[in-house]
Parts: structure tokens; C-alpha cells; sequence
């Protein structure tokens, strides 16, 4: 019996271990917190993670160790790798949290990205607008996300602001300064890599964003082949370059009908949701092939889906399951403002099936603006 660990008990461990019941395995989900919603479906270890203590009884408990969270500390995977074999690596995990790393990596490697510059002081700051121009973003280079640790500097009025909000962490985790994307549509390529090297992506999906979370993603997106082929190659440089292990998604922005590339989340991710019904092999079954070493499964898709995120609160799931191709996902969370607590993924063979059932579950649910782009995207 394996047990394959996860450093991390939020939503994304709770469908790793839904996905891993079939193929036998056990799971041991570790988490700062004793009411994780993994911990539902999987033994729950309540520790944190720069708990030597923990770690190890962590580490003696599991055959295999990989994360649901990515801010879990560079220095907590290094110890636990040198117990048990951990994936992705320490390393990949590492250049993901920095959004410094990361984008320098994605230059080297002839990845698009935005302009961006290093911020280290106020003095710094002014440099780095000259640099990249203005409107401009300034984030934390770690422990950001969903759109948290951000300031949008759109004139140069915002400077003193900016650095007001967010100064007082140059020293701590850092900033970076990035040029702003007008961008006409965000991608993201949700790929998987296994130990021998095979590489696989899901088709390109096309994502929406509301308060810097995403609300829709849409698969196939509706984009050109080339785009398509362009964005999973970058992300096979990525992996390769990495030696990654496990899936991950890249996220794109694309403008002017040329990608830039904006972040790596070295994790299964939520852009990757709707591959539970609408592809061959969902990206939580084939993160734990890879994992384990085992044969990855076909990422080909099954028509076309939709997922639409549930932020703050569940709404009614009848408009859904009552669609032939709806789908319901309660990740047994308590509601709270701007916390995802579900998804529900609607999938079709045919582009127009898929557009309709979308505008019926958004009039049911009051989520016409929610689910207009994807609809907008699958009639053009
Ligand atoms: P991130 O945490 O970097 O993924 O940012 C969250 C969201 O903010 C992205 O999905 C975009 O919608 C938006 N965003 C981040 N960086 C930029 C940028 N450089 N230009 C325009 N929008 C951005």
C-alpha cells in the first residue's frame, strides 16, 4: 500500500486524494490548520511546516511526498526531500515561488515576458518605473497570490502609495515591478511531466479573472493552433529545463495575438479543474502517476467544458446537476468573503450545447456576467 503525502490540505489536496482512491493509494495530508477540507477525505496532520517534528513524523508516515500549497518553505522541502523522496524537486519548487526567478528563467529559456525589475528601496522603485513604464504592477516576488500582494501604479502619483503599501516587505520577501498587459485574453497551458521525462499538456484554456481570481476557464480555448502549440512548448522548455515532476500550470497573458508569459504555479491548479470530466486523464490522476513513476494517461479532451469557480459561497448546485453535463464540486469549506469554496464544470461535444447550458445555469444563478465571456468565446 503506498501513501503518498501532501504538504498542504485546501481543496486541491481533497481532489488529489478523490482522484488517487481508484488507484489504490493512501494519503496523509499535512496543514497548519485542523479543519483543511482535505481532511474529510484523508487522514489530517495539523503541524506547521517549518516544524522539524512535524516534518518528520510527516516524512515516516509517507512513501512519496508533493503539495497542494506552494508557499510551503524552500527550506521544509529540502529537509523533508533528503527523508523522502518529494515532488516537484525542492529546486522547481523554489523557482516557482519567486516571481523574480521565475521570470528571469522564463527570459533565458526565450519565453515572452512582460518588462519587470528587481525593487529593493523607495529609490529602487523609481528606477524600476523608468524601466518598465507606467501603468506598471508592483507585487511581492513570494507569497502572493490570487491577486493579494499587488499595487497598480497607473501614474506617477501611485509611487509614494505603492511603496507605502508595500515597502515595508523589499526586505522581507521582496518586489517586482512588471510593465501592465493590456491584454485581450489570459491563457494557461496545464501540463504534467513524469520521473522518466515523458511530457504531456491538456489543451490551451482560456481564463477569467474577477478581483484577481479566477472566475471561468474555458477548454479548448477558443485560440489559434499555433498559439496553442507556441504556449505548450514554453511550457515543455519550462519543465524540461527544471526537471520537473508532477503537473503545474503556466499562466499567459496574450495581447496583440502574442503570449507573455505572467506565472508558473508548480502544482495542479485551478485553471485545470474541468479536466475532472472534460478530458481523458484529469490532471490530479496524472500528477500522481507522475508522482509514483507510473505511465502517465492521455490528456485529450472530451468535447468542451467550462468551469465556473464559487467564491465566498456555494449557490444553488439544481441549475447544474440539472444540465446533462453539469457537474458539482462542495469542497466542504466555510463560506467566507473571497474564498473559493467550490466549482462546477459543464461539459459538452458541441461547442453550441456547451454555450447554451451556460446561459441557462447563468440566469438560474444570477451569473450572467460570470459565465458571459466563456459563452461570448465559444459563439465567435
Ligand atoms: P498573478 O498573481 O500574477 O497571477 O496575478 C493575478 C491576476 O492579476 C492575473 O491573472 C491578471 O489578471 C492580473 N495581472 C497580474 N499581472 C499583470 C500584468 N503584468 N498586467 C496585467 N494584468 C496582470
Amino acid at each position: 500500500m503506498t501513501t503518498v503525502g501532501i504538504l498542504g490540505g485546501g481543496q486541491l489536496a481533497r481532489m488529489l486524494a478523490l482522484a488517487g482512491a481508484p488507484l489504490g493509494l493512501r494519503f496523509l495530508v499535512m496543514d497548519t490548520v485542523a479543519d483543511a477540507c482535505a481532511g474529510q477525505f484523508a487522514p489530517l496532520l495539523v503541524g506547521d511546516y517549518r516544524d522539524e517534528a512535524a516534518l518528520a513524523e510527516f516524512a515516516s508516515r509517507v512513501d512519496v511526498a508533493t503539495f497542494d500549497f506552494e508557499n510551503v518553505p524552500a527550506e521544509s522541502a529540502r529537509w523533508l526531500g533528503e527523508r523522502v523522496p518529494v515532488f516537484p524537486s525542492p529546486h522547481a519548487l523554489a523557482m516557482a515561488q519567486d516571481r523574480l526567478a521565475e521570470k528571469t528563467l522564463f527570459r533565458d529559456l526565450g519565453i515572452p515576458v512582460p518588462e519587470f525589475a528587481d525593487v529593493e528601496s523607495r529609490a529602487g522603485l523609481d528606477a524600476a518605473v523608468v524601466r518598465v513604464g507606467l501603468p506598471c504592477i508592483l507585487k511581492t516576488r513570494r507569497l502572493g497570490y490570487d491577486g493579494k500582494g499587488q499595487f497598480r501604479l497607473h501614474g506617477p502619483a501611485d509611487l509614494d502609495r505603492a511603496w507605502e503599501a508595500l515597502g515595508a516587505q523589499a526586505g522581507t520577501v521582496g518586489l517586482i515591478a512588471e510593465a501592465f498587459v493590456p491584454f485581450e485574453r489570459e491563457y494557461s497551458v496545464v501540463a504534467v511531466r513524469g520521473r522518466d521525462g515523458a511530457f504531456r499538456a491538456w489543451p490551451l484554456t482560456a481564463n477569467w479573472h474577477v478581483d484577481g481570481v479566477l472566475s471561468a476557464s474555458l477548454a479548448p480555448a477558443a485560440a489559434p493552433e499555433a498559439l496553442a502549440r507556441e504556449a505548450q512548448a514554453h511550457a515543455r522548455a519550462l519543465a524540461e529545463r527544471l526537471d520537473y515532476v508532477g503537473a503545474f500550470a503556466l499562466e499567459l497573458f496574450c495581447r496583440d495575438g502574442r503570449l507573455l508569459a505572467n506565472e508558473m504555479a508548480p502544482r495542479v491548479h485551478n485553471s485545470g479543474h474541468w479536466t475532472i470530466e472534460g478530458a481523458e486523464t484529469s490532471q490530479f490522476e496524472n500528477h500522481l502517476r507522475a508522482v509514483l513513476g507510473l505511465p502517465l494517461g492521455a490528456t485529450a479532451m472530451r468535447g468542451h467544458a467550462c468551469m465556473l469557480n464559487w467564491v465566498g459561497a456555494m449557490p444553488d448546485p439544481l441549475p447544474v446537476l440539472a444540465e446533462p453535463g453539469g457537474h458539482w464540486h462542495d469542497y466542504g469549506k466555510a463560506p467566507r468573503e473571497g474564498r473559493k469554496v467550490g466549482h462546477a464544470t459543464l461539459r459538452a461535444d458541441d461547442a453550441a450545447v456547451l454555450a447554451a447550458a451556460l446561459e441557462r445555469v447563468g440566469a438560474a444563478l444570477s451569473r450572467e456576467a460570470q459565465v458571459a465571456p466563456a459563452v461570448a468565446a465559444l459563439s465567435a
